[in-house]
């Protein structure tokens, strides 16, 4: 018997608000490689992106110096994401969702592959937006339909703007959406528990959300495959993949009494 997944699964079943923040690490079993670990991808064609440093392409001013090669990479990561799956880690997600209700549940992620909503979460806040939408650069009118394959970006046809077409992601050094923002702060000010799943908890402002639980004396979980920054300051740490440890923990719930 794993004592920790014992603890986190009596957590679960005594708490009365769950926030969840994932990052890359979630999709990395899906075949999604994350930024910080090259090679994960199933595709054939993740080598050529390894020469580029994501943090350049995935910038306001790398798309103004570089806009077919950005395009070009954000095409190849559409593609990618389309044709993966969501893994058992998104899924087991999406039924402790269920099995949570009526209370609250709120899934924060950073990714941007919107593998949670295929999996059939419901509460879902993007904090970087996704990259399968796309606006326009200069007054971010929506697009509808955006053809694959194209060298270069797409111009907006909305009335006269003709603006470059971007992905719908917040790109390094942009400001997240607020209502987002403001969002995934209340949750993780209100919950009682707190699970950090497959991030490296890096990039603010997600980075925060964490401490911010913790302050407000939430329980704080953390599932990865290896320590980050924010082991010391957890209260139970799983170490495994995702896609195995979310189901087991599943298993547990499922097998817990509810509390009345
Ligand atoms: P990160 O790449 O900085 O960290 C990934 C973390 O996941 C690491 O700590 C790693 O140890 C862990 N990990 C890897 N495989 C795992 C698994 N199978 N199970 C559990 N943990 C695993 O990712 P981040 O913290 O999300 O920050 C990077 C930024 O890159 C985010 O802003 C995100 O938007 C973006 N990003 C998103 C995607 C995506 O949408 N899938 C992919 C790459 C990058």
């Amino acid at each position: 018997m794993n004592v920790t997944l014992e603890l986190v699964a009596d957590y679960i079943a005594n708490s009365r608000k769950i926030a969840v923040l994932t990052g890359a690490g979630i999709s990395a079993e899906s075949g999604v490689p994350t930024f910080r670990a090259h090679g994960q991808s199933k595709s054939a064609q993740a080598p050529l992106w390894e020469k580029y440093d994501p943090s350049e392409l995935a910038s306001a001013s790398g798309f103004k110096r570089h806009p077919d090669l950005v395009w070009q990479w954000y095409d190849w990561r559409r593609n990618l994401v389309e044709n993966v799956s969501p893994n058992a880690g998104h899924h087991a997600l999406a039924t402790l969702e269920k099995l949570h209700a009526p209370r609250t549940f709120t899934l924060i992620t950073q990714n941007v592959d919107r593998l949670h909503h295929r999996a059939e979460s419901q509460n879902i806040l993007e904090m970087h937006g996704n990259i399968v939408s796309f606006r326009c650069f200069d007054h971010h009118h929506q697009a509808a339909e955006v053809e694959r394959n194209l060298q270069s970006p797409p111009r907006c046809n909305d009335g006269q703007c003709h603006s470059k077409l971007r992905p719908n992601v917040v790109w390094f050094g942009e400001s997240l959406n607020p209502a987002v923002l403001n969002a995934a702060m209340a949750a993780a000010r209100q919950c009682d528990l707190f699970l950090a799943i497959g991030t490296s908890a890096l990039v603010q402002p997600a980075a925060s959300l964490p401490y911010i639980a913790r302050e407000q004396g939430a329980k704080l979980v953390e599932i990865n495959l290896e320590r980050t920054a924010l082991s010391e300051n957890v209260d139970a740490f799983l170490q495994g993949r995702s896609g195995d440890v979310l189901p087991s923990l599943v298993d547990l719930v499922k097998a817990h009494p509810r509390p009345v």
